[in-house]
């Protein structure tokens, strides 16, 4: 019963989103491309929110988006997430959003636009939850800080 163990709450698997959970066990991003329209889906859904075909089919993404919205949680919410930590709306270059967490990156240095990657973090039961880090260098780059630090000591 993994709802009786401690730690932060994992999803419910069901029918519908397994596709996506086992292709995160095997660390690959999965999302619904329409076959018809070719729209990607996400949350996963029964039909194309485009165009209404019954027809979408489980395909890899590049794992790749920008940060579209965060907001850093500084209290307590489930003990097995000490704060602070950033949870976020990802914009995955294949157009659809994505609510997640940042990792890997110092929360106050996280910023709206930073491209970020897929950087899958292994729970019990054998689930891989789909965070995000951000890619290269880019964390706080456009930080006032940092621009305003020019002319000597
Ligand atoms: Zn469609």
């Amino acid at each position: 019963m993994t709802d009786c163990e401690p730690g932060r709450p994992l999803p419910t698997i069901d029918m519908l989103n397994a596709p996506f959970w086992e292709a995160a066990h095997d660390g690959r991003l999965v999302v619904q491309q329409c076959a018809i329209c070719g729209g990607h889906e996400w949350t996963p859904q029964l039909v194309c929110s485009a165009c209404l075909s019954g027809t979408l089919v489980w395909t890899p993404v590049s794992g790749q988006g920008e940060i579209y919205a965060l907001t850093i949680v500084r209290a307590m919410q489930v003990e097995a997430m000490p704060p602070p930590y950033v949870v976020a709306i990802v914009l995955l270059d294949e157009g659809v959003h994505m609510l997640t967490n940042i990792v890997d990156a110092d929360p106050q240095s996280v910023r709206i636009g930073q491209r970020v990657e897929i950087a899958f973090v292994q729970e019990r039961a054998g689930i891989s939850l789909p965070c995000f880090r951000p890619i290269g260098n880019d964390a706080g780059i456009d930080s006032p800080l940092r621009s305003s630090a020019g002319g000597g000591p």
